[in-house]
């Protein structure tokens, strides 16, 4: 009614006597500036103290307009750091791949208030390796004392998550891990006796010879491998987890936003919320990197690059009907995970075949270039001397080798390939833990075998950051055994030497 009302008024008035009426509420606010001021000095500590001792303890917790579902903004934009949401803390996860998405889901069954940064809306999204990845679950991989501690659950986490969250994608499967005539006997034999000693007792791998390769509807495919071994194996189907996970985090209360985050705000040595790439800044109790290859870009850490890389994997998606449901084919003397684990800059194709929706992906050329470590550097500038044309050329050579009928219809089909970057640690261990220097930061990600220990690590770093408490060392993936003394950031150092003097 009122609005109607104005505009009536507006309707009748002269542009003249509209000027002269706002002409005068401005003389008004000139004179009335000194008082204002005056009013401003000596009102604001008294309002400043009502607020926070009888107007926050009254009204914590009640939901605020911001917080309705379908606003379209987090509650956290114009919250105080350290505010609670309804009560719990806040926490802020980065990424929207395996690991942010486990990560949002174990935190928000511990009832904090969880908002899930995607990083669609970056100005040039980076796409999830999630996305591209066979999903093999290597469920015998574990963490701490070599890899034996925590190990052979990754299976069993899956299925818990499906049990209670229904279907995720969990799919039974097979691992061939095969050679060619080309590959030195030795090698293979060795290569077969360590991944023997790496299993549990009971597993034993089976042989597969050049036969198993040859029959039924393997036969179109002309593969070329000479002979494998046979592991049981389980798989996430990437195309069906995603949409899955949506699902399953908008039923636990999880808010989903498609920011980017384009810096982190640390103060004093402490995390206070994000930046994102929008100019939005959200504050929060706690952030959670899980943005994979695009973790040294946000990470305020002297060679950040350095200690957090990745690498760049190509893939080469085909609408082929799978001839061999259920299996994932490997290489048995793979080259990415040496030229990683080394560091040395290149590109290897280890030529891999796995279910992908509902054709086949084959895949994997993996590059490696020298990066710069320097903070703030965008993933996207760090592409350097990145060549996506001579990796597309290898994957094709290496199709044609491995599955010649394959070949004939990625040509058919002008079958395009994919790059995402992957990120991947220096000594084969992942990064889970508070980022050293930085309090109520933590990070998740540079996982080998990220399918079968992402799910067993999200519950232990969920309750670190609930409990603020450290993960315990024994399981050896705290991010700070990475960073070398003199690449600390300079407030860790000094909280070093504090402690080193009170010791004496
Ligand atoms: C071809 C291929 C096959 C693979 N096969 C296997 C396998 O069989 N088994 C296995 O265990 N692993 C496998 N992997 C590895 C596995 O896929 C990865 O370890 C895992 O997906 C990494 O998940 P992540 O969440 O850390 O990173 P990603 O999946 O890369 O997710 C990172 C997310 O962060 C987002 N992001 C980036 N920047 C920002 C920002 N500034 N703000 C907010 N969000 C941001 C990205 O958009 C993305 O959503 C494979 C990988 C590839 C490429």
């Amino acid at each position: 009614m009122i609005g109607d009302f104005i505009a009536w008024v507006l309707m009748y008035m002269s542009p003249k006597s509209i000027s002269e009426i706002k002409g005068y509420f401005n003389h008004l606010t000139e004179q009335s500036r000194p008082v204002r001021l005056r009013l401003r000095r000596q009102v604001r500590p008294a309002f400043s103290l009502l607020g926070t001792h009888v107007c926050k303890p009254l009204f914590q917790g009640l939901p605020t307009r911001k917080e309705k579902p379908g606003c379209g903004r987090t509650p956290h934009h114009c919250s105080a750091p350290g505010q609670r949401h309804n009560g719990a803390m806040d926490i802020l996860v980065a990424g929207g791949g395996l690991c942010g998405t486990l990560m949002a889901l174990t935190l928000s069954q511990r009832q904090l208030g969880v908002t899930l940064l995607t990083g669609s809306a970056h100005p040039q999204p980076i796409p999830a390796a999630t996305g591209y990845s066979y999903g093999g679950i290597p469920w015998w991989m574990g963490v701490g004392d070599g890899g034996r501690m925590l190990s052979g659950q990754g299976l069993a986490c899956w299925q818990q998550l499906q049990e209670r969250h229904g279907d995720l994608g969990l799919r039974p499967g097979k691992l061939l891990l095969y050679w060619s005539a080309a590959d030195d006997d030795a090698a293979v034999e060795a290569a077969v006796a360590a991944l023997a000693a790496s299993l549990p007792e009971e597993t034993r791998p089976e042989r597969r010879c050049r036969s198993a390769f040859c029959g039924g509807n393997l036969q179109d495919l002309g593969l070329t491998c000479a002979g494998a071994v046979e592991l049981p194996y389980g798989r996430i189907d990437s195309r069906h987890y995603r949409p899955a996970m949506d699902r399953v985090l908008q039923s636990q209360g999880v808010r989903r936003s498609p920011g980017a985050v384009d810096q982190l705000l640390v103060r004093h040595g402490r995390c206070m919320g994000v930046r994102l790439t929008d100019g939005d800044v959200l504050k929060s109790d706690g952030v959670v990197l899980a943005t994979g290859a695009a973790m040294a870009s946000l990470l305020p850490l002297p060679e950040a690059g350095r200690w957090f890389p990745y690498s760049r994997a190509s893939v080469l998606p085909l609408q082929q009907p799978q001839p061999w449901p259920e299996v994932i084919l490997m290489p048995l003397l793979g080259g990415r995970e040496r030229m990683e684990r080394q560091g040395r800059t290149g590109l290897v194709v280890d030529p891999g075949l796995a279910p992908w929706g509902g054709g086949v992906v084959f895949g994997q050329a993996t590059s490696l270039q020298r990066r710069s470590g320097r903070p703030g550097a965008t993933p996207s500038a760090l592409t350097g001397s990145w060549q996506p044309s001579v990796a597309e050329a290898q994957l094709h050579r290496a199709l044609a080798e491995l599955a010649p009928g394959l070949a004939t219809t990625a040509r058919r089909q002008r079958a395009a390939v994919r790059h995402c970057p992957v990120s991947y640690s220096p000594d084969g261990r992942p990064w889970v833990g508070g980022c050293p220097g930085i309090a109520n930061l933590w990070l998740f990600g540079g996982f080998r075998g990220g399918f079968a220990l992402a799910p067993l690590l999200a519950p232990l770093l969920a309750e670190a950051v609930a409990r603020n408490s450290p993960l315990a060392q024994e399981l050896g993936v705290d991010p700070a055994r990475l960073l070398a003394p003199q690449d600390r950031p300079p407030h860790q150092k000094e909280d070093e030497a504090d402690r080193g003097d009170s010791a004496s």
